[in-house]
């Protein structure tokens, strides 16, 4: 299967238009593919249209994609899903950057288990700022403990705050629950930790994202198409 090269053109379009819009240089904007789901063959062919940074739910899908793609130069793996301690050792050495810690013990667990001889692993501290029981992230009001507490480990280097928003078309209420996370990472910078990355903005809300202030956008059906209904485990 090739991608459609319009589907990413198009979707370029709509962060510059709304990077300009909110009077912000597009290239602030970076553009994370969220490849669960969607084969090896797509992420090469994402590749070959200069796509690096790839996104992924769960640990061992990913950990498949990238053995099947170990000679692709250059390509990033992210972790945007939930993930359990038992998996974390698994987690620090399958992905580049987990923008999914909430708690401490992860943390620990992913500082424990990186191997020295990489660089540390970049960690974003993720934020239930839709404030839905059944999501998951950190309480905004511990978002900045946290993310001292990542600070401070060793094999570890924070980076900033990621956060997914209500699935809803007001863009009123996406902007309020960005608007959260902006918070936090302004709080973090007033204490002094040195953070800069807001990873927020999916297909359908990347527009109040960046205007909110998003230095990152979590895109998948905007780039690959709709994704098959049944995700694999
Ligand atoms: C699946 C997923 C995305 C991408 O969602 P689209 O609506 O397909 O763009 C982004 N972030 C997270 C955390 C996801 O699970």
């Amino acid at each position: 299967m090739t991608l459609d090269e319009k589907a990413w053109q198009a979707a370029r379009t709509r962060i510059d238009a709304a990077a300009r819009a909110a009077g912000r240089d597009p290239s602030t904007v970076r553009l994370v593919a969220v490849s669960k789901t969607r084969s090896a063959d797509d992420v090469r062919a994402a590749h070959a249209m200069g796509q690096r940074e790839f996104a992924e739910n769960y640990v061992q899908e990913a950990q498949a994609k990238r053995a099947a793609l170990a000679g692709l130069a250059g390509v990033r793996w992210r972790l945007i899903g939930p993930l359990q301690s038992n998996k974390a050792a698994v987690a620090a050495e399958v992905f580049d950057a987990v923008e999914s810690v909430d708690r401490a013990k992860i943390a620990e667990r992913l500082s424990a288990a990186r191997a020295a001889d990489r660089p540390p692993l970049e960690v974003l501290v993720q934020v239930n700022i839709s404030g839905e029981a059944t999501k998951s992230g950190v309480d905004p009001g511990g978002a900045v403990a946290l993310a001292r507490l990542v600070a401070a480990l060793p094999r570890l280097r924070l980076a900033g705050f990621m956060g997914i928003a209500e699935p809803t078309r007001d863009p009123d209420r996406q902007r309020a629950q960005f608007a959260i996370l902006r918070a936090c990472l302004e709080r973090a910078r007033a204490e002094g930790l040195d953070v800069a990355t807001l990873s927020m903005g999916m297909s359908d809300d990347m527009e109040s994202a960046i205007a909110e202030g998003a230095t990152e956008l979590r895109l998948g059906t905007a780039l690959f198409g709709p994704r098959p209904v049944k995700t694999p485990a």
